[in-house]
């Protein structure tokens, strides 16, 4: 074992269920727009999508159906 465990789980921030991190979409949230600090966050493509207004402009990736 190197480290590079590909193979990590991470918890999604909407559902709470494990998922892959190779799958996972990285959300960085900075709480305030003019400081530096953030938090990442991972989740299910599609628990972000559902989250999202459908008037909202979302990525093609995040559309795609590979995942
Ligand atoms: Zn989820």
């Amino acid at each position: 074992m190197d480290g590079s465990d590909m193979n990590e789980k991470m918890v999604c921030c909407f559902c709470a269920k494990q998922i892959d991190i190779k799958i996972a979409v990285l959300l960085q949230v900075f709480p305030y727009n003019n400081k530096d600090e953030s938090q990442q966050l991972y989740c299910h493509r599609m628990c972000f999508v559902n989250k999202l207004h459908k008037n909202i402009p979302k990525h093609p990736d995040l559309l795609s159906d590979d995942y």
